[in-house]
């Protein structure tokens, strides 16, 4: 007996043969290939006589973000064509990085006379490619979903003015053809100023919005997101899946989405194909957002950063340096070294505990159910939600919030004062009005005298800044970074070139404390200043955070 007919039969077993045909090849009609889809993969293989380097190509359905059949001249040609997109991950030319770089397989369909004929037999290979690709995806994360629907409806916010004004042209190059491909319908939404998003979203018709994707840096995302939680209606509107495309300078939760799904950093276009292609991919998880309480202005609502002190004055100060794009945060951060100053202020917090399964506040097993057919513990796809209508929706959006109740288990030290009790958005339970102590089991640093305050809540505080390596979006953390004064100028240097991949913990700066917080309190004492959320300036004086966990829906691999 041949030994290796054991193999490939136990290969066979793993990953069987599901379709097989023979096609040519759409750009060369005298290239013949076999073509196998199994569960996993598709494999082409060019059917020649001569031997040749490399005729065998595997794609993995993982890669794979659409398929499409179609007939191409209706009246002459009766052959069909199958076009298959893929975004594999491939070795950069020149340098040991890997990044997604689009490959399409296309083939032409003529064995029958009958056009017809030949586009039902694409047409059934386009749904068979969708439909493996899907389950691969659910497999990876230990669900199996058997049926997918019909294409979603997104809307694209693009902020023209974000980064280096190229948003426009980014979508153009890359976004729209990658939602083509995935057949994503979705509709451009051009800001034209500062808070239009916000007041557009506020008042929008969401059951027409399967998921709000935004094309800028994090402030349109920070103004979707506040706009979202003060409607009446925002325990449902703030279930709506929110996807991000990097097109600012400040892209901290696009390289935060591509950190969480394993792949090794990339910036600038590369980050862009990637965010596109788990967004076509459309896996859903929680994400958890922070309620920021100022003493003079409503609550606020943030996904990614509070800051004060040297990270906030970078923020600001870098703005003029956005033609650089995302270099700005390096020129700012060196501009701001050459005047290092102090900042006085108060800091207090409540430790998150040790083990994150006894987090009070929204139950750690929560589950967020698609349908009855699936669920898993953090994540859905976009793709398998029930159906486009928008009955459909709110089912989907309801079984969401009934399984998200706010298990709300009060202690002597979780207050029912909360001033900000009786707005929309969620009911704040860790903090006290800012003018009464902190409770009882906060703690309080010593010091009084830092460089920076930092939360974070999302592994990345810029594309290459990776500030919270640990960070996952719906932990229930807030990571509280300060930095003690007396640093050195060449110590605090080598903190931010550290951060770059993540190191800045293993430098053991003695001046550099990081704590994982469930809410904090900063009271400034000088009475001018920055405080930065998610990159914005806002009201400068005492401040107050709590987390609020796994509140929101992001579109992340
Ligand atoms: P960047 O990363 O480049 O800072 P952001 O997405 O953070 O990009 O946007 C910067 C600011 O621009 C935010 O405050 C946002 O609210 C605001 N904004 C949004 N749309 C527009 C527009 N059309 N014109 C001007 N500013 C806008
Ligand atoms: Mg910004």
């Amino acid at each position: 007996m041949d030994p290796r007919r054991g193999e490939s039969d136990r290969n066979t077993c793993i990953n069987p043969v599901t379709l097989y045909g023979e096609f040519t090849l759409t750009s060369n009609r005298k290239v013949r290939c076999s073509v196998n889809l199994t569960e996993r993969d598709l494999v082409v293989q060019r059917l020649t006589s001569a031997p040749v380097r490399r005729n065998k190509v595997v794609l993995s359905l993982r890669d794979c973000v659409g398929c499409r059949a179609y007939r191409e001249d209706a009246n002459t040609d009766p052959a069909a064509y199958l076009a298959a997109y893929f975004y594999p991950l491939k070795r950069r030319w020149m340098s040991s990085g890997v990044s997604r770089q689009r490959l399409e397989q296309c083939f032409r369909l003529a064995a029958l006379q009958d056009p017809r004929a030949n586009l039902e037999e694409a047409e059934k290979w386009a749904r068979a490619v969708q439909e493996r690709s899907a389950r691969q995806q659910h497999l990876g994360h230990g669900l199996l979903m058997s049926e997918l629907s019909c294409p979603c409806r997104m809307m694209l916010l693009v902020n023209p003015q974000s980064g280096k004004g190229q948003a426009l042209t980014l979508y153009n190059n890359h976004v729209q053809r990658m939602l083509n491909e995935a057949g994503i319908i979705h509709t451009l939404v051009i800001t034209e100023r500062q808070n239009h998003a916000r007041e557009m979203v506020r008042e929008a018709d969401l059951s027409q919005w399967d998921a709000l994707v935004i094309m800028s840096g994090d402030g349109l995302l920070y103004e979707v997101i506040n706009g979202l939680l003060e409607r009446s209606d925002w325990e449902e509107a703030i279930l709506t899946p929110l996807g991000i495309l990097p097109g600012g300078s400040g892209n901290a939760l696009a390289a935060s989405v591509h950190h969480y799904s394993g792949a090794s950093p990339v910036s600038s276009e590369e980050l862009l194909v990637s965010c596109g292609f788990l967004l076509c991919k459309g896996l859903v998880s929680r994400m958890d957002l922070v309620s920021i309480h100022l003493s003079g202005s409503p609550r606020l609502f943030s996904f990614l950063s509070l800051a004060w002190g040297f990270v906030a004055d970078v923020d600001v100060e870098s703005e003029k340096y956005r033609h650089v794009g995302a270099a700005r945060f390096t020129v700012g951060t060196l501009v701001r070294l050459a005047s290092l100053r102090v900042y006085k202020g108060k800091l207090a917090y409540l430790p998150a505990a040790e083990d994150p399964k006894k987090e009070e506040g929204v139950s750690n097993n929560a589950t967020v159910h698609c349908n009855n057919q699936a669920s898993s513990p953090t994540q859905v796809s976009l793709l398998c939600r029930p159906s486009r209508d928008s009955s459909c929706r709110n089912t989907f959006h309801n079984s969401c919030h009934s399984n998200n109740s706010l298990k709300v288990r009060r202690s002597d030290n979780t207050p029912s004062r909360s001033a900000t009790k009786a707005l929309p958005g969620p009911p704040g339970t860790l903090l006290l009005p800012l003018d009464q102590p902190p409770p009882g089991d906060w703690v309080s640093v010593q010091e009084e005298d830092f460089v920076l305050m930092l939360a974070m809540y999302q592994s990345h505080l810029a594309e290459d800044l990776l500030a919270a390596p640990d960070a996952a979006p719906d932990d229930g953390v807030i990571h509280l970074f300060y930095v003690r004064a007396g640093i050195s100028r060449t110590a605090l240097l080598r903190l931010f070139l550290a951060m770059e991949k993540g190191a800045h913990l293993a430098t053991n700066c003695q001046h550099l404390v990081h704590t994982k917080v469930r809410a904090l309190r900063l009271e400034p004492y000088s009475p001018k200043g920055v405080i930065t959320v998610d990159g914005e300036v806002v009201e400068y004086g005492p401040v107050q955070a709590e987390v609020h966990r796994g509140l929101a829906r992001l579109i992340s691999g």
